[in-house]
């Protein structure tokens, strides 16, 4: 299956995509990761884009949909894959859709996941995320372990992204508003378009979406 996975910052489209990509064997290809990761090891991408993350803008598409373009043709995403943060802007989708042209590719589906704003807000200052493994915990819902340790993975470094502060993440909801979400547009002419809501718990949101997307969880 081919799925975008699209959204706000902070409804959990990171947390679902992992969990449909475990269970449906396919890649989450989340270009939020990609980047950050780029920054942490300060490489050519790194220095040229670690500004617009902390700032909470958008790279430039170009940068973007080149780095899809080569994710894409990886042999793991022969099968399938979740597009976690990607596209943001319709020049982006209709990069992708380029992208799919060249490749004989066909998207499955779209799914839009909604949370309201207040509690966007809310999850993204309180979120901590292990350094090790990327298992995501919250101040409020879903504190760090007591004995200081992931239950995931037993690391013992956790991290506040620096995009997380409350001033960062009006930006960015700005930006959904502003640049994102006439992507819902252009998915909604075709006919693609899946929605959720996002403000339940984990599970009973990967139900909702399992059945959106009519398969079996
Ligand atoms: P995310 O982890 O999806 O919240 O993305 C973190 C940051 O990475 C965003 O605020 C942007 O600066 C950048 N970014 C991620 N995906 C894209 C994209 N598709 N287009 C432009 N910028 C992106």
């Amino acid at each position: 299956m081919r799925l975008i996975f699209f959204g706000p910052p902070g409804v959990g489209k990171g947390t679902q995509a992992k969990i449909l990509s475990s269970r449906l064997g396919i890649p989450q290809i989340s270009t939020g990761a990609i980047l950050r990761r780029a920054v942490s090891e300060k490489t050519k991408l790194g220095l040229e884009v670690s500004k617009y993350l902390d700032e909470g803008r958008l790279v430039p598409d170009k940068l973007i949909i080149d780095l899809i373009a080569e994710e894409l043709v990886q042999p793991d995403a022969q099968k399938g894959f979740i597009l976690d943060g990607f596209p943001r802007t319709v020049p982006q989708a209709e990069g992708l859709d380029e992208i799919f042209g060249r490749l004989h590719l066909k998207l499955d589906r779209v799914l839009e996941i909604s949370v309201p704003e207040k509690v966007i807000i809310n999850r993204l200052v309180n979120r901590r995320i292990c350094k090790n493994c990327g298992e995501e915990y919250n101040l409020i819902f879903r504190p760090i372990p007591e004995d200081g340790k992931c239950e995931n993975c037993g690391g013992t470094e956790f991290i506040h992204r620096s995009d997380d502060t409350e001033e960062t993440i009006r930006k960015r909801l700005e930006v959904y508003k502003n640049e994102t979400q006439a992507v819902l547009g252009y998915y909604g002419k075709q006919n693609l378009l899946s929605k959720v809501q996002g403000n339940e718990d984990i599970d009973v949101v990967t139900q909702n979406i399992f059945e959106a997307l009519k398969i079996k969880g």
